[in-house]
C-alpha cells in the first residue's frame, strides 16, 4: 500500500539515520537486505539464538498436527507448564500462559488487587512495564512524559543507582539508604490514606540503563512491602531464562521469593508468548482467568524447544563465562577511556554508561548515540542505548554469543571509543527531508548527501563473521 505508515517501536539508532532493513537472522547475526552481516548484541528474544532450527522444527510440526484455543485437554500444555515451574521456587507453583510481557504484567496487577483487595502500585521511577493502560499508569518511563502525568494510586521510589544516584558506589549504606528512601514515600502515602497492593520491578534493572542494586537491596525492599500489606512481582520479562548467567531468574541473585513473577520476550525465541508464576493463595484470590491464545499447543511446542536448547547447549553456562571476560574486558575499557564512565552488568546483560568526564558523571547522550552508530557503520556491530538520558550502551545479545564474539565488541569499542570524542567528530543534529538524522563528522555530511543521490545501497561493504557456519 502506497503511502502508508507504521506505528511501532524502532530504534531510533537503527532506523533514524540510517534505516536496516533485516531480512534473515541465524544464531547471533543479522542480514540486512543488502547482504550485510550484523552482530547481534540487542535481541534478547531470540535468546537461544535467532531461527534456531530444533525451534522452529516444533514451531513447525505442532503448527501441521493442531492448532487450538484453551479449553481442551493439552498435553503439550500440562508438560511445558510442569518444565517450566520446576524453574521456581515450590512455593511459585501456579502457572499462567499470556501473549507478551504487557499481558503478564497486566495479570500480575489483577493478580496483586484481588489477593490485597487494594489499589496502590509502588514503582521505581524510569521504570517501563508495558503499553497497556493500565501499565502505562504504572510506567513512570512512560506516564512522566505524557499529559496525563502520575495517577494518585501510583508511588514512584528512586531506583537504586549506585553511580548516577543520590547514594553511590563509595557508599557502604546505599542499599539502606534507598530503602530509607523508599519507606518514606510508602509511609506517605499511607499517612495519605493509600493502601498499598504491590510493588513491582525488574531486578537487574534493564530499562532504567542497566542498574544492578547492590546485594541486599531487595531483601530489605521485599520486607518493606509486606509490612505495608503487599505483594512483590520479580518483572523477569528482560532478565529471565538464565540472561544473567548465574541463575535462571535474577531475583534469585538477591535471595529474595517474589509473590509473582512475570517472563515473556525470551519465552518463546521470538514468538509471542509470556507467562505469569504465583503462589495458590494468590492465584485463588483471582477466580477464573481465560485467554484464547495463552498457552496454545504452538506456543507450548516452541516454549518446551526453548527450555530444551537452554539445558543441552549449556546456555547459562556459556552466558556466564562470556559475560565474565567480557565484563573484564570492558573493565579495561573504563580505565582506559575518559568517556567510559561506567561498566555493570551480570551475564550478557551489561551496560557501558557514557559520560562527558569520569568526576561530573554528567550523561553524554549523544556521544553514546553517535558511538552505537559508529559500532554499525563501521563494524557491523548492533547495540542500543538505554537508561534515562539514553546513554548506557546496552549489550544483551541471544545467549549463543561465543567468546569470539566478545573479543570482536571489545576490539570494535575500543576503536570506536579511541576516536569518538576527539574534535570535530561529535555527534550533531541535522534536520533534512527526511527528518532528524545525527551527523558525525564532515564526511558523514558528505556521505549523507551522496546517499540522497545515489541511495542507501551505495556504500555497504559485506561482512562476515568467521565463526558461523
Ligand atoms: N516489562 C519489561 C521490563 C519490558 O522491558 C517490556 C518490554 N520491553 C515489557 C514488560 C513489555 O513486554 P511486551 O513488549 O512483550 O509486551
Amino acid at each position: 500500500m502506497e503511502g502508508g505508515s507504521i506505528c511501532s517501536t524502532v530504534s531510533s539508532l537503527h532506523c533514524d539515520t540510517a534505516p536496516l532493513k533485516i531480512v534473515r537472522a541465524q544464531k547471533q547475526y543479522m542480514t540486512d537486505s543488502l547482504g550485510v552481516q550484523y552482530l547481534d548484541c540487542v535481541s534478547n528474544i531470540a535468546h537461544v539464538g535467532h531461527c534456531h532450527p530444533q525451534v522452529v522444527t516444533a514451531g513447525k510440526n505442532q503448527m501441521a498436527t493442531l492448532v487450538s484455543a484453551q479449553g481442551f485437554v493439552n498435553d503439550s500444555l500440562t508438560k511445558y507448564v510442569k518444565q517450566l515451574i520446576s524453574y521456581f521456587p515450590d512455593v511459585l507453583s501456579v502457572c499462567y500462559l499470556v501473549n507478551s510481557g504487557s499481558e503478564a504484567n497486566d495479570l500480575a496487577l489483577r493478580l496483586a488487587r484481588s489477593y490485597t483487595n487494594r489499589m496502590d502500585v509502588v514503582v521505581f521511577d524510569e521504570a517501563y512495564h508495558g503499553n497497556l493502560g493500565n501499565l502505562i499508569d504504572i510506567s513512570p518511563k512512560m506516564f512522566n512524559r505524557m499529559a496525563q502525568g502520575k495517577r494518585e494510586f501510583v508511588h514512584v521510589i528512586p531506583y537504586p543507582d549506585t553511580y548516577q544516584g543520590s547514594y553511590r558506589d563509595d557508599d557502604p549504606q546505599a542499599a539502606e539508604k534507598y530503602v530509607k528512601e523508599a519507606d518514606r514515600i510508602i509511609t506517605q502515602a499511607t499517612c495519605n490514606n493509600r493502601q498499598i497492593s504491590c510493588f513491582i520491578s525488574e531486578c537487574l534493572i534493564v530499562n532504567c540503563g542497566i542498574v544492578v542494586p547492590p546485594r541486599n537491596y531487595f531483601r530489605l525492599l521485599y520486607n518493606l512491602i509486606h509490612e505495608a500489606g503487599g505483594v512483590c512481582i520479580a518483572d523477569e520479562v528482560q532478565t529471565g531464562l538464565g540472561r544473567t548467567g548465574e541463575h535462571f531468574w535474577a531475583f534469585e541473585q538477591y535471595g529474595v521469593i517474589p509473590d509473582i513473577v512475570t517472563v515473556g520476550k525470551p519465552l518463546g525465541n521470538g514468538h509471542p508468548m509470556a507467562a505469569v508464576i504465583t503462589t495458590q493463595e494468590i492465584a485463588d484470590a483471582l477466580g477464573e482467568y481465560y485467554s484464547t491464545f495463552g498457552g496454545n499447543p504452538v506456543a507450548c511446542a516452541i516454549g518446551m524447544a526453548v527450555l530444551d536448547v537452554i539445558e543441552n547447549e549449556k546456555l547459562i553456562q556459556s552466558a556466564k563465562a562470556v559475560g565474565k571476560t567480557l565484563l573484564e574486558n570492558l573493565q579495561i575499557l573504563k580505565t582506559k577511556h575518559a568517556v567510559a564512565g561506567d561498566v555493570r552488568g551480570m551475564g550478557l546483560c551489561l551496560g557501558i554508561e557514557i559520560v562527558q568526564d569520569k568526576c561530573s558523571r554528567k550523561p553524554a547522550t549523544e556521544l553514546a548515540q553517535s558511538i552505537v552508530y559508529r559500532l554499525k557503520e563501521d563494524h557491523h556491530i548492533l547495540v542500543q542505548v538505554e537508561g534515562p538520558s539514553h546513554n548506557v550502551i546496552a549489550v544483551t545479545p541471544p545467549m549463543c554469543f561465543t567468546q569470539l564474539n566478545a573479543r570482536s565488541l571489545f576490539n570494535a569499542l575500543d576503536i570506536v571509543l579511541s576516536t569518538c570524542y576527539q574534535p570535530g567528530t561529535v555527534c550533531t543534529n541535522i534536520v533534512d527531508a527526511q527528518g532528524s538524522r545525527s551527523i558525525l563528522s564532515m564526511e558523514d555530511l558528505d556521505s549523507l548527501k551522496k546517499e540522497n543521490v545515489e541511495g542507501p545501497e551505495a556504500k555497504r561493504p559485506r561482512t562476515s563473521y568467521d565463526d558461523i557456519d
